[in-house]
């Protein structure tokens, strides 16, 4: 179990070289047992395209992982580079038998440059599709650490939510998740709902915190395109709480978690230092990393590639790994492979508390004596408060 320490600006520690240096590896299981009302992730429930089932997308993964696996390992050679991060992401993981997870660990790790020092390895799960065995098998494959979709201690606001735990079954799991064996493990929180109350909110953090999490990443809902929540939010617009109650709400999770010794380092995330998660910042910071499955996202220097939605597209691109219409080959054509990823833009790096090189930015005066940024050795570091207005930064700099 971790230990509260107090740091003074733990993000000074964050080691960015590394995560410039080397790759993280995102890998996206689309699976989930039903479709909550908010989420606009790509993921299927009971219904799905046809043709499209468990055992079909993990062959076709496995393929894409050894053929992408094989071609980073040899663009990588002699660099010194490696891949030190992987997140399985989705839809939900943890869908899948711990035997199938397990395969899937193994290969990521045996196919993927990953030798040369630890690798922090995350997987996304859901409460209800984890229990003792699971965790140990992950833990026994590679896992280092779960993230884990609890958002609320409320079943009123759980089933509205369309989550398919309810929370006195999940007492169990979290038991078992704060016992061991790994370590390493974050709840998410979600607030800014309808009829939500700040002592709701409250509970729900306090309820979380029981569990000892070394980090959690708290939400703000938002009603996203082609949701049901979207859908509701125009039938009772009356019912969304109003941006300060919100942000009041937000303000109360970021204090009480601070008496747990959590910082809030990213607009959403809070961890004891030490604990945050080092794929996370790497998007943010600007590392490159490689996307696998159905819609994922890979970044190559500059250049984003992402894969086919269509898992009919995404499984005839495989054979086309390291070929000449291979679209990351051809973002790797454009750098230098061998050498670190260049920054990320301003507004990523705004995201969290270290931002970008203070160095050809046009600063607004306000910013730093309205305490929303500082300087330290020519770089720009977000405070808390800072965090939340990151967007209006990144227009104002290019106004
Ligand atoms: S479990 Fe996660 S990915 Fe699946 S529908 Fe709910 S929010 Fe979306």
């Amino acid at each position: 179990m971790p230990r509260f320490t107090r740091i003074r600006r733990p993000w000074r520690n964050w080691d960015i070289t590394a995560l410039r240096r080397n790759l993280g590896v995102y890998v996206h299981i689309p699976f989930c047992p039903a479709i909550c009302s908010y989420c606009d992730f790509l993921k299927f429930g009971p219904r799905r395209p046809k043709g499209l089932d468990e055992a079909s997308y993990e062959a076709t993964l496995m393929s894409e992982i050894k053929a992408r696996g094989a071609w980073l390992t040899q663009l990588l050679a002699g660099s010194g580079r490696r891949v030190d991060s992987i997140f399985i992401g989705g839809g939900t993981p943890t869908m899948l038998p711990a035997r199938d997870l397990a395969r899937l660990a193994d290969a990521l790790l045996q196919s993927f440059p990953t030798a040369g020092g630890p690798v922090e390895f995350s997987c996304e799960a859901n409460p209800d599709t984890l229990d003792r065995e699971k965790i140990s098998t992950m833990h026994d494959s590679g896992i280092t650490r779960l993230s884990v979709g609890i958002q609320s201690s409320n079943d009123r606001l759980l089933k509205f939510m369309g989550r398919t735990h309810r929370w006195r079954e999940t007492l169990p799991v979290l038991e078992q998740i704060a016992m061991g064996p790994i370590s390493n493990y974050s709840f998410d929180l979600i607030y800014g709902l309808p009829n939500q109350s700040s002592a709701n909110v409250a509970n729900a953090a306090r309820d979380l915190l029981a569990f000892r999490p070394p980090h959690i990443s708290a939400y703000w809902i938002v009603a996203e395109p082609h949701t049901a929540y979207l859908r509701w939010t125009r039938q009772f617009p009356r019912q969304i709480p109003s941006d300060q109650r919100v942000l009041r709400q937000q303000h109360d999770v970021e204090c009480f978690l601070r008496g747990y010794g959590h910082y809030r380092y990213e607009i959403n995330s809070y961890a004891l230092p030490g604990w945050e998660c080092h794929h996370n910042i790497r998007y943010w910071q600007g590392g490159d990393y490689i996307g696998l499955g159905i819609g994922a996202a890979s970044r190559i220097g500059k250049t984003v590639v992402n894969n086919a939605k269509s898992h009919v597209v995404w499984h005839s691109s495989i054979d086309g790994i390291g070929g000449p219409r291979d679209a990351l080959l051809e973002a790797a054509l454009l750098v230098d492979p061998q050498a670190a990823a260049p920054p990320a833009d301003a507004f990523l790096r705004m995201r969290n508390r270290l931002g970008p090189e203070r160095s050809g930015m046009a600063i607004k005066p306000g910013w730093i004596t309205d305490g929303l940024m500082d300087i330290h050795e020519g770089r720009l570091e977000v405070s808390s408060r800072g965090l939340n207005l990151s967007e209006q930064y990144a227009l104002e700099m290019d106004s």
